[in-house]
């Protein structure tokens, strides 16, 4: 049954989403403050966005510079940031060219159309299958939902889109399946389940499967919306399983908070992109890719991966010290880089509140008994003590 309630408040906002008890009037770093002043750490990180915190200073001061010239512009035209920031990402990537778009699900759904438009010209295949895993989280555009094997994301919003298979995430079985399975035409993926729970796949599976793609022609199409861009402590987080996909997606970090999204390719699949056949308004406007060009570099300037591995395992060894102080409340500490989750007796959202409420620390769940910790990468030991403190604090209560 739908419930109506929240719908009936007087509120002209769609109530979409179950939101927090505070309004956001400001950030820096890893800081925001709310509308009466309070100050809050964020270690939600705009939901893995903010890979170098609120409003970063290499950023801001290339935007500002970007609002004196050009906004936006036609693709019909040749766009300078957009160009730059495919360079940089073909660089940095296993891939050859770049489309870009406005977020995530923007990115997935390009994506499975490029896997279909190359299985029926250059396989010749019209009915093929794309595989996903059971828990995956690919958006809520309707062939993105139908992608994601999560009840809860597709209920209420049948019929689908044809053309998905869903197999179990980390299983033999699975590759079992795509071995034999003639009408596969790709396999999509996160290299570590965010929405679902903090999963991250393991290796010598993710090397298996990749092998099996390779051998039967099937595209593995990697989604790094939420572990992309050195949210896991490289910049994309297939680079730690010693696979090459044909396909990466990517949004979230790549702009620090200015919409934006990417499909990255390889020349072989990218080629039946031709003009014409897929594309955005929006999608690489001259202010998103001047974020992205400006967020890569300061990448590089301020050496944000190191930053991020560094921050990884001092956080890991603490939240793995409270494990063994609290037993009766921490299950298991698991992520990769910093997009960590932390698996509860208790139910998840009574922590999160009460981190909120008693020691404005800012933090979300995956699912109801999972809390997940996504701090900027830039976070600092003062910041990551502060809040193993206050979750040592509300576990002891
Ligand atoms: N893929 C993954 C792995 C994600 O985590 C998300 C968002 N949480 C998306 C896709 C969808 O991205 P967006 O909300 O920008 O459409």
């Amino acid at each position: 049954m739908l419930n109506i309630k929240s719908a009936e408040e007087v509120f002209p906002v769609m109530s979409a989403y179950g939101r927090f008890p505070i309004t956001v009037v400001k950030g820096k770093g890893s800081y925001v403050w709310d509308d009466e002043g309070k100050k809050y750490l964020d270690y939600t990180a705009g939901i893995a966005v903010l890979a170098l915190g609120h409003v970063p200073d290499a950023v801001e001061t290339v935007l500002k510079k970007q609002l004196d010239t050009l906004w936006h512009c036609s693709n019909l035209f040749h766009i300078a940031s957009q160009e730059k920031l495919a360079a940089m990402l073909t660089d940095l990537s296993c891939c050859d060219q770049v489309f870009f778009c406005n977020s995530g699900a923007e990115a997935n759904e390009g994506a499975i159309k490029l896997a279909r438009r190359y299985a029926h010209l250059i396989k010749h295949k019209e009915n093929g299958h794309i595989v996903t895993f059971d828990h995956s989280f690919h958006g809520r555009t309707m062939a993105t939902l139908t992608a994601t094997a999560q009840e809860k994301i597709q209920n209420g919003f049948g019929p689908l889109v044809p053309g998905f298979r869903y197999l179990p995430y980390n299983s033999e079985e699975a590759i079992q399946a795509i071995a034999e399975d003639p009408d596969c035409i790709a396999v999509m993926l996160e290299m570590v389940q965010g929405e679902g729970g903090v999963l991250p796949a393991d290796e010598t599976w993710v090397k298996a499967l990749s092998k099996v793609c390779g051998e039967k022609g099937i595209l593995l199409i990697v989604d790094e919306v939420q572990t992309g861009i050195g949210r896991t402590g490289t910049l994309f987080a297939y680079e730690q399983y010693g696979i090459e996909p044909d396909v990466v997606t990517v949004a979230k970090a790549l702009g620090s908070g200015i919409p934006i999204g990417a499909v990255l390719a390889k020349k072989e699949v990218s080629q039946v992109f031709t003009p014409g056949t897929h594309g955005s308004t929006f999608g690489g406007n001259p202010f998103a890719t001047a974020a992205g060009v400006a967020t890569l570099e300061a990448f590089e300037k301020q050496n944000v991966l190191e930053q991020c591995s560094k921050n990884a395992a001092s956080l890991t060894n603490k939240l793995n010290e409270l494990k063994e102080k609290h037993p009766d409340a921490i299950q298991s500490v698991r992520g990769k880089g910093l997009l960590i989750g932390v698996a509860t007796f208790a139910p998840a959202i009574d922590i999160v509140n009460q981190m909120r409420e008693k020691h404005q620390v800012l933090i979300l769940t995956a699912g109801k008994n999972v809390l997940r910790i996504l701090p900027p990468l830039i976070t600092n030991e003062n910041e990551i003590n502060y809040f193993i403190n206050a979750l040592d604090q509300v576990l002891g209560d």
